[in-house]
């Protein structure tokens, strides 16, 4: 009897052990299948947020591809599946674009004024140029929202037009865009932080900080330097496109222009300097950073001389002037088949200087009108560009405002009362 009852508690303790494993057991299956579930709407979240930044810059396919990789985090079959739900929500927006068939609008700056008080205390270059010519940081960054406002979307230059490699024709491009939405193309014409510039309240120069990205270094009126992200239209625009990349085509942002008299970018990279070599390297740097960030580079003429703009300019005085841009600022910043004239003259197909230009592998060419029309000739395409500066906001704000912003809500309280019939 007692090893019968022994032999009950033993199968009892038995049971009870295999009930407590078996829980155990049940308990630990539970919170792996919890956790994966977990591991898989983290997954899931991710892709989905990928995708909608990919989106967001109208990057479609990317964002497609992003959501398509991983087949079992999603139900193709299922329309509840939230990440069906993006995929079709994107196919949607890319099969919306529609064809743009209006201007194609190029407006362009200088560099920034970043310290008004030091441009327009008339001390060294006068502040009637300034004001005329020039637009300060502060206005550059109120007129963005206002542009994204009125449905531009940055378009880049290259985009518009296809150039044939082998034999340098050049034809319109389709520009497919959302609904209502326009392109638009930004330039800044000499990049080079002139010595005369420099105590006037601007940039003295671009760096590339830790990060890669461009910063502009700035003395304050105090004389301390700093680099800074908002001392120029590059870094202001980089900043802009990252927190509202709607405003930008697959993150494109415009283009800077160099000439060379004085290098490029702030550094005097052409006067045989001892720190040639190292300027030379920064120089390249910046300019990998630049286009990293969705910038292009354009040739802006290397003397930027005033018999450039003569509608009779030798094919001499031009090819000197092209091939010294060739060879002392191409090899740092880049090739690139965008030029834009000096003074803003305009191409002439007649010009056997005008001529060289192109046969030099400049195929987009940029003066300065209110046109607002691209043209093509058989090798080159002609981009006319608006002035965006203190002459046109103070004299033609009714333009500004038929196409761009309301200068009311940009202009600067810093400017001086503008005496247009001085400006020549
Ligand atoms: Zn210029």
């Amino acid at each position: 009897m007692d090893n019968e009852k022994r032999a009950e508690r033993r199968k009892k303790k038995k049971m009870r052990a295999v009930v407590v494993f078996l829980a155990i057991a049940v308990v630990v299956a539970g919170a792996f299948l919890v956790m994966g579930a977990y591991k898989n709407q983290d997954r899931i979240d991710k892709v989905i947020a990928k995708a909608d930044k990919f989106q967001k810059s109208y990057f479609y396919d990317r964002a497609l591809d992003v959501l398509k990789e991983d087949k079992s985090l999603y139900d193709p079959d299922d329309e509840d599946d939230p990440v069906t739900q993006k995929i079709n929500e994107i196919q949607k927006a890319k099969k919306e674009l529609v064809k743009y068939d209006g201007f194609v609008e190029h407006i362009f700056f200088h560099s920034l004024i970043v310290y008004p008080q030091l441009a327009f205390d008339d001390k060294g270059h006068p502040a009637l140029g300034y004001n005329a010519w020039m637009t300060t940081a502060s206005e550059f960054k109120k007129m963005l929202p206002l542009l994204q406002e009125r449905g531009y979307i940055l378009y880049p230059i290259e985009e518009v037009c296809n150039i044939d490699k082998e034999t340098g024709k050049v034809k319109p491009k389709d520009i497919y865009l959302p609904k209502g939405k326009k392109p638009l193309i930004i330039s800044i014409d000499d990049v080079d932080y002139y010595d005369y510039m420099k105590p006037d309240g601007f940039a003295g120069r671009l760096v590339v900080d830790k990060n890669g990205k461009v910063a502009t270094e700035v003395k304050t009126p105090e004389g301390k330097t700093e680099t800074t992200y908002d001392g120029d239209v590059m870094p202001i625009l980089d900043r802009y496109v990252e927190k509202n990349p709607e405003f930008s085509w697959q993150g494109y942002k415009g283009i800077v222009a160099t000439t060379g008299y004085q290098g490029a970018f702030g550094y005097r990279i052409t006067d045989g300097l001892p720190k040639t070599e190292e300027w030379r390297e920064e120089v390249k740097e910046i300019s990998k950073a630049l286009r990293k960030s969705g910038w292009d580079i354009a040739c802006h003429s290397y003397t930027h001389d005033g018999y450039l703009k003569d509608a009779d300019v030798s094919l001499g005085s031009m090819k000197s002037d092209i091939d010294r841009w060739k060879s002392n600022i191409e090899p740092y910043v880049g090739e690139t088949a965008i030029y834009i004239s000096p003074y803003g003259f305009q191409y002439m197909s007649g010009s056997t200087a005008h001529r060289y230009i192109v046969d030099s592998g400049f195929h987009i060419f940029c003066p300065v009108s209110n046109i607002r029309k691209l043209s093509f000739y058989k090798d080159v395409m002609v981009s006319p560009r608006v002035n965006i500066d203190g002459y046109k906001m103070m004299l033609a704000p009714q333009e500004v405002n038929e196409y761009y912003f309301d200068v009311n809500k940009v202009l600067d309280d810093a400017r001086p009362p503008f005496d247009a019939e001085s400006v020549v």
